[in-house]
C-alpha cells in the first residue's frame, strides 16, 4: 500500500499546486493515505511559511476535502515544524490550538554566537564540528519534548557531504530516543533524488544522501517510520515511495501514520 504523509502546498510561498492537485495526483498514482505537512507558522522565515490565520484556514479547507474525497483517499492534516529551542511553549501552543492529525518535527535551523544557521549551508555543516553537534543536540531535545509524533529527514545532514560512517554513534542516541519517548523516524524520500555536497570539489553533485544503512539499525532497534516524499511540485507527489515500500516489505520496517495524533500501524 502506497502511503504518503509529507506534502507541501504553494501556500508556504515557495512550492507549486493546491491541496486538490495533490489529492488527484495521488489518487492517480494509487496513493491510499496522503498528509499535507505545511511548514508552520515561525517568528523569522516569514516568507516560506503559513501564518496563524493560513494555518486555520489550511485546516479548514484539508477537512472540506477529507470529506469530498473520503471515499477515494484517507486524507491527513499536519504541520511540519521546526524546532527551535526555547520556543517549546509556542510550539505547544500552535499545536493544541490546531489540533492536527500530525506534527513533524524538524531540525532545519541552528543557532549558535547569535547567528542562525540553516542546514543548508552545507560547506559550514561540514567543516563545523560545533555545528554538527548541535543539530544533534537539537535532535535529542526536540524528540524528548514529545510534542512531535515524527522527526521529518533526520538524516539530513548527510547532504552536506558526510559518508555513512561519520555519525554512526550520534544515530544511535537518536534511535535509543526515538524508541524512548515514542517518536517515529521520517524516511523522507527526497533524500534519494536532491544533491549532495562534495567537499573536494565544492559543488553540489547528483546521487542523493539517502541513508539506507541507519534505517535498517533503527530498526534493529524497534524504531517506527513515518513515509513522505516532501512533495514541493505536484509531480513528486509519492515519489520514490514505491521503491521505498518495496524496501520496507523486505526488511519488514514497521510504518505508522497519525490520525488525530494517534499513532495507527499499517500494513505496506
Ligand atoms: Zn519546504
Ligand atoms: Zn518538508
Amino acid at each position: 500500500m502506497l502511503i504518503d504523509t509529507h506534502i507541501h502546498t504553494k501556500r508556504c510561498h515557495h512550492a507549486e499546486g493546491d491541496l486538490e492537485d495533490y489529492i488527484i495526483e495521488a489518487i492517480k498514482k494509487g496513493i491510499k493515505i496522503i498528509g499535507f505537512s505545511e511548514h508552520a507558522p515561525l517568528h523569522f522565515d516569514l516568507d516560506k511559511r503559513l501564518t496563524q490565520e493560513e494555518s486555520i484556514k489550511y485546516l479548514k479547507d484539508i477537512n472540506r476535502l477529507k470529506m469530498k474525497y473520503k471515499n477515494k483517499i484517507k486524507i491527513l492534516a499536519g504541520f511540519e515544524i521546526d524546532y527551535i529551542e526555547g520556543y517549546e511553549t509556542q510550539i505547544k501552543d500552535f499545536i493544541d490550538k490546531t489540533n492536527a492529525d500530525f506534527y513533524l518535527g524538524s531540525i532545519h535551523f541552528i543557532s549558535l554566537n547569535e547567528k542562525i544557521f540553516t542546514i543548508w549551508d552545507y560547506k559550514e555543516i561540514q567543516h563545523n564540528k560545533i555545528l554538527q553537534h548541535e543539530y544533534f543536540r537539537l535532535m535529542i531535545k526536540a524528540i524528548k519534548t514529545k510534542l512531535f509524533n515524527s522527526i521529518s529527514h533526520p538524516d539530513l545532514i548527510f547532504r552536506a557531504g558526510f559518508n555513512e560512517i561519520s555519525f554512526r554513534k550520534n544515530f544511535e542516541q537518536i534511535f535509543k530516543e526515538l524508541v524512548k519517548n515514542n517518536v517515529c523516524y521520517e524516511i523522507n524520500c527526497s533524500g534519494m533524488f536532491k544533491t549532495k555536497y562534495n567537499p573536494q570539489t565544492d559543488t553540489m553533485d547528483v546521487g542523493g544522501f539517502f541513508n539506507k544503512k541507519n534505517l535498517f539499525k533503527a530498526s534493529k532497534l524497534d524504531v517506527q517510520f513515518t513515509i513522505g516524499s516532501d512533495a514541493h511540485k505536484i509531480e513528486d507527489c509519492g515519489k520514490g515511495i514505491k521503491e521505498l515500500t518495496e524496501l520496507v516489505k523486505l526488511n519488514k520496517l514497521k510504518v505508522v501514520f497519525f490520525k488525530n495524533c494517534k499513532k495507527q500501524e499499517i500494513k505496506i
